[in-house]
């Protein structure tokens, strides 16, 4: 059924705080917002919305691949989104060979299987990758590129990579700008500094989270968040901070944001809910750190005022054994898709500290359009596509990772009772989560090939 009248839901997109309006769905596109129970053609089918809340279909515009089961997290991780009330999400990859050869790859994977639609980031470890990058934007579609200001030299060698430096930076984002609008989506952590104090702690035996916080300190995010858009800023490049933790490094960002302004931010809901204090040991590792509280009312002032534009999840499907180890040695990062929504709505609108259409912002119009997939996505306007989430605000409900569908088996949110869930996900009119239980099919979720919004310098 990709033609049907959506009725009696309250919109929210960023325009629409929960007017009701009926929604026209014909060949997977909204057709028309039309005011309550306006007539239709008879043969039309009808799909009720009464009692709910309708958003844009969301997108996290930050995931990885490569973390879960190879090949079928394709399947896994999209149902798992789609139970989140996903619609697209995008992707990092990283690796050291040509990205031609990962696209061909990951494409034969993901096509038959993806349940929604989904795109690619590319992450940047070699010169190679900087001398392909206008053909990476022009014959893969993909237009968002990321760069780890943390693996430099010895530590990017490590990981097979090979070692960068701010000079690869500066090189990546004279490229990047060249291309056009291009977006480099820069990890910032000094790891230098990073290096010698998480030395000195693990000689001292010191092993909590506290400790983990304490060996990448709020200065060694927020300096590097001023070195990225000091070299964005003088190319005219364009730069996204992903993961933003740290009250510092965001007043940091608020200063720089009026002299530069191709400057967005990202934070991720365990910055919103979690604090170096949570009793949880190495389950709750990630990189950056859980912070403060302080920090914790920096990233909910952030969302309200603007100064951050995403919420994403970062999420790393990854089993709970790797997280149970010593802290030093545990793996870093949590799945987290499907509970951002709960999250927002439990922590945020029903707290009273976010607006649902600053909800939708963050999730839908933001990432759509910072990341090239709009106006298709990101919004209910005419001519989208029939991206929908209907949204039930008084449904509590426990969150039971077994539910969700990730190859991953647990949730930093295990076992607590959220308020406010997505209850329908329908994907280009056609739903493919209903009430918790999936009803679309692998392969019907496409690749966006996406273009850049400002046309190419020089073309
Ligand atoms: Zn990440």
């Amino acid at each position: 059924m990709t033609d049907f009248v959506l009725r009696g839901g309250k919109l929210v997109d960023s325009a629409s705080n929960g007017r009701p309006l009926d929604l026209l769905v014909r060949n997977g596109k909204i057709a028309a917002q039309m005011a309550p129970d306006t007539p239709v053609d008879a043969s039309m089918p009808v799909l009720s919305a009464a009692g709910l809340h309708v958003f844009p279909g969301l997108i996290d515009a930050h995931i990885h691949f490569g973390f879960a089961e190879k090949i079928t997290e394709y399947e896994s991780e999209t149902i798992y989104a789609a139970q989140g009330g996903f619609t697209t999400v995008l992707g990092y990859f990283l690796n050291n060979e040509a990205y031609a050869d990962v696209f061909q790859r990951e494409q034969e994977y993901a096509k038959t299987r993806a349940y929604i639609d989904y795109a690619f980031h590319f992450s940047t470890a070699n010169e190679n990758h900087i001398a392909e990058l206008k053909d990476y934007v022009q014959t893969y579609g993909v237009t968002s590129f990321k760069y780890f200001m943390n693996f430099k030299g010895e530590e990017g060698r490590y990981l097979g990579l090979d070692g960068t430096d701010d000079g690869y930076l500066y090189d990546l984002l004279a490229a990047a700008a060249d291309v056009g609008d291009v977006t480099v989506v820069c990890h910032t952590e000094n790891i230098e500094i990073v290096n010698r104090i998480r030395t000195k702690l693990q000689a001292e035996g010191r092993s909590t989270l506290k400790d983990w916080s304490l060996s990448k300190p709020p200065f060694t995010e927020a300096e590097s968040c001023v070195r990225a858009m000091n070299f964005a800023g003088h190319l005219g490049a364009q730069i996204y901070i992903p993961h933003l933790s740290t009250r510092l490094a965001l007043d940091e960002v608020r200063k720089w944001r009026g002299r530069y302004d191709k400057v967005f931010v990202e934070t991720c809901p365990h910055y919103l809910t979690h604090t170096e204090d949570a009793d949880i040991g190495s389950l709750g590792k990630a990189n950056p750190p859980f912070r403060t509280a302080d920090d914790v009312e920096a990233m909910w002032e952030g969302l309200r005022d603007g100064s951050i534009d995403v919420v994403a999840s970062d999420h790393v499907p990854r089993k709970r054994v790797t997280k149970e180890k010593p802290l030093w040695l545990a793996s870093q990062g949590f799945p987290g898709t499907a509970t951002i929504l709960p999250v927002l709505l439990h922590a945020g609108y029903h707290k009273g500290r976010l607006s649902l259409s600053r909800i939708a912002e963050v999730l839908t119009s933001a990432p759509a359009r910072i990341f090239n997939v709009a106006p298709a996505k990101g919004s209910l306007g005419v001519g989208a596509d029939a991206d929908i989430t209907l949204v039930d605000l008084n449904l509590a409900r426990v969150v039971n990772p077994a539910e969700l569908g990730s190859y991953s088996d647990y949730s930093l949110y295990e076992g607590q009772t959220l308020k406010g869930w997505p209850v329908r996900t329908i994907l280009r009119g056609r739903t493919v989560m209903a009430d918790g239980k999936i009803t679309g099919q692998p392969g019907y979720g496409r690749y966006l090939f996406r273009s850049l919004s400002t046309p190419e310098a020089g073309a």
